[in-house]
């Protein structure tokens, strides 16, 4: 499964974090999901309930931002909201949206008991 991969890499960088900052227990992992990046969400949380106790422990929540899809348009630069590729401009209907926004993938921070 896509989202396992994706969630060992979290919990990778999530332990990483934690190290550098000389935490031991890890409350929580933000992530930062764009609309466009593919990943199914039930699928994330569910992976990461699985993965979480030998990595990160049982305590470990994940929070997620999700970030709405946002696309501009290379003929007419309009920007228009976005949730899906090759979605033709809405204002000209004479091209394709460009992706400004929504593919993000990334931690954005983690929480740590003091
Ligand atoms: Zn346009």
């Amino acid at each position: 499964m896509h989202e396992m991969t994706i969630v060992t890499s979290i919990l990778a960088i999530a332990r990483e974090r934690a190290a550098a900052a000389g935490a031991t227990v890890i409350t929580a992992v933000e992530v930062e999901v764009g609309r466009l990046a593919g990943v199914e969400i039930p699928a994330l949380e569910f992976c990461f309930l699985a993965a979480r106790g030998h990595e990160v422990g049982e305590q470990a929540e994940l929070v997620i931002h999700e970030i709405p899809g946002l696309g501009r348009c290379p003929a007419c630069a309009a920007e228009s909201a976005m949730d899906f590729y090759a979605a033709v401009c809405p204002n000209c209907g004479k091209a394709a949206l460009e992706v400004v926004q929504g593919r993000e993938l990334k931690v954005r921070s983690i929480r740590v008991e003091d």
